[in-house]
């Protein structure tokens, strides 16, 4: 059961004076949380069927009770407009990330107009990814305190470790919204080595390939010193157990003709199709055959029969670890060690593949399903300081900066840089009497935030009026160790500012980050040209600027031909400046600035000497 109650006065107080931190792995297909009382590891079961993992699914009850986990995942079948799976897709995401995939989901996605993230119709009421996963997570929070007699508010959440700042950020408010205190988001790679305890003595790199129920993830770590950074990671959000399970139910559809049965074509018919195929699956993980007989039909699937269903599907993942391998300029042989991670990892092709790709025997003696689960739950026990000797670090996987003039995108954190981290930089005014500067942050690699991905954005209001160029404004990037993303700019000589902690209004799909990257590189020369052409026609458009500026204030000391000399040489830029030639450009500023420079020295001379008259009187 998904709710019940439970007298928490008459638990088991005993332990009330260790801290207990829950680690939970809130996973697409399933969740479950475990911890660590006294130095042991725990992972949570459901006192009733003795199951540790939690179907991540939500059902809603005509009566309005919510239910999650098995009773839940029963109403897949018999309800499934009502019955919500896979929300992790959905978090951080906006109705445009998800259009394209609509049809994957049985249940109704929309967008209700209110912002740009996706929501969830059930029963017409409107539901946020954030607030069904928090329903997963309350139901968590219920089952461990009813095991442990007392109540229990702090956590660690994973999250696939390409998971961006909107993604983590709502993962947070999950937990929050659950009534949890999420000390930290981490890594589920990082959740997975620290269970098995790598890292603690000397410096190594590892793979953890993470295959799920609909996901697919590979990761390179590298630990030193306790300290866990991510190298690369790759994957594929739509392959797992889900196509593994679809591949038997197309074999049988077309071996026995179940399209054309009318036990087997309905909706349900399919549904329970796919759960028996699911069934075969497991049991081939440990047997050499299924067979079993349900509405007139006999099913029968081998060992060698399955394999090769299911062989394209596991290659796509091997190639997969050698696109992270080279993201990560590694070779196999750098890798130590190579650990399992997900339920479909039980396959026994699927070790064996990964183990040849590697070159060495893949770490699986730990339940691969709870394997991240427990490693969250040596994370909190080290934030609870019962371990003092691991620290947790991951990396910004895409660079983040504003955008300045001209639309081009100013990197403040570079990709790849270790978290928590921060860095800041000055700015200033392009025009004069300036009094509002917008800062719009953006993720991404390309040379123009156009190309890149926007953050966010706010105005920096109040700026007392001065000449351009004269306000100093700072603008600082903090990333926390759960690697969101906050944004402060100050103008230092009035004190004015103003900050975002980011919480982007719209998300990316984790193909467009690898798309952005490869983007990036594929146009860098294109984007590098670009860049120089901009800042040429920046460079210049602040000098016809200045120059007009100049010219206005002393045209009673220039003579007639230094003004008209300086007037044809603006002229010629400002034509030149509306093209895209940067040479033409940067010769005509350069032009400019001789002709102009040695007038500009006379007049200051001749400034000051008034002024030292001006003294004398
Ligand atoms: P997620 O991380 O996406 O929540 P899990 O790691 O819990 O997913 O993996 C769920 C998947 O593992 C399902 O597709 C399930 O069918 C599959 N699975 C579980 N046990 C086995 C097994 N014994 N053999 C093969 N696949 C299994
Ligand atoms: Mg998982």
């Amino acid at each position: 059961m998904a709710r019940f109650s439970i007298d928490l006065k008459s638990g088991n107080l005993a332990d009330q004076a260790s801290e207990i931190i829950l680690g939970i792995d809130l996973g697409t297909t399933n969740s479950l949380v475990a911890y660590v009382n006294n130095g042991v590891v725990t992972t949570v079961k459901d006192g009733k069927n003795e199951r540790t993992l939690v179907p991540s699914i939500v059902h809603f009850e005509k009566s309005g009770e919510i239910l999650v986990g098995d009773v839940a995942h029963q109403m897949l079948i018999h309800d499934p407009q009502n019955t919500i799976y896979s929300v992790k897709r959905l978090m951080g995401k906006s109705f445009a990330d998800v259009q394209a995939v609509e049809a994957y989901f049985g249940y109704q996605v929309i967008d209700d107009g209110t912002d740009n993230l996706v929501k969830i119709k059930v029963r017409n009421r409107f539901y946020t990814p954030i607030e069904l996963s928090a329903e997963i997570l309350k139901s968590l929070k219920i089952r461990v305190e009813a095991e442990l007699g007392r109540t229990v508010s702090k956590a660690v959440i994973t999250v696939p470790a390409y998971f961006n700042d909107a993604q983590r950020q709502a993962t947070r408010d999950a937990g929050k919204l659950a009534g949890l205190d999420v000390l930290r988001i981490i890594n589920e790679p990082t959740a997975a080595s620290l269970a098995y305890g790598l890292g603690k003595t000397e410096a190594q790199t590892i793979a953890v390939y993470d295959l799920g129920g609909g996901t697919f993830d590979i990761s390179i770590l590298q630990i030193q010193d306790g300290v866990f950074e991510v190298l690369a990671t790759n994957g594929d959000t739509f392959l797992g157990g889900d196509d593994i399970d679809r591949s038997i139910v197309d074999h049988w559809t077309q071996k026995y003709k179940l399209e054309i049965n009318p036990e087997f074509s309905s909706k349900s018919g399919v549904q329970s199709l796919r759960l028996l195929a699911e069934k075969a699956k497991k049991h081939l993980s440990s047997n050499d055959e299924f067979r079993t007989t349900e509405k007139g039909i006999d099913f029968h699937l081998t060992k060698p029969q399955f394999e090769d269903l299911i062989k394209p599907l596991v290659d796509r993942t091997v190639a997969c670890c050698g696109l992270a391998l080279k993201d990560a300029k590694l070779t196999v042989n750098d890798i130590q060690h190579v650990v399992m991670v997900g339920g479909s990892t039980r396959v026994p092709l699927v070790k064996e593949k990964v183990g040849a790709f590697f070159q060495k025997p893949v770490y699986d003696n730990l339940d691969p399903d709870e394997v991240v689960a427990l490693g969250a739950a040596i994370q909190a026990d080290v934030l609870a300081g019962n371990q003092k000797d691991v620290l947790l670090l991951d990396i910004t996987p895409l660079s983040l900066g504003i955008e300045t003039m001209g639309g081009l995108m100013d990197t403040i954190i570079p990709r790849n840089t270790k978290v928590p981290c921060k860095a800041g930089r000055q700015y200033t005014t392009s025009v004069d009497g300036q009094k509002n500067l917008k800062i719009a942050v953006f993720q991404g690699e390309r040379d123009l935030v156009e190309h890149n991905r926007k953050l966010g954005e706010f105005i920096l209001r109040n700026i007392p009026p001065m000449p351009a160029g004269l306000p100093k404004i700072e603008v600082h990037f903090v990333v926390n160790a759960d690697g969101i993303l906050k944004v402060k700019a100050k103008e230092l000589r009035s004190g004015t500012e103003q900050a975002i902690d980011i919480k982007p209004t719209y998300g990316i799909s984790e193909e467009d980050m690898g798309k952005m990257l490869l983007d990036s590189i594929q146009n860098a020369e294109t984007d590098m040209q670009v860049r120089a052409i901009l800042e040429a026609k920046n460079e210049a458009n602040h000098i016809l600027l200045s120059t007009d500026k100049f010219v206005s204030q002393h045209k009673d000391i220039l003579s007639e031909a230094e003004l008209s000399s300086i007037l044809s040489l603006q002229t010629v830029l400002k034509i030149v400046v509306d093209g895209s030639d940067k040479d033409l450009i940067n010769n005509a500023i350069e032009n400019l600035n001789e002709y102009s420079a040695p007038i500009a020295h006379k007049v200051m001379d001749v400034v000051i000497r008034q002024a030292m008259k001006g003294q004398k009187v």
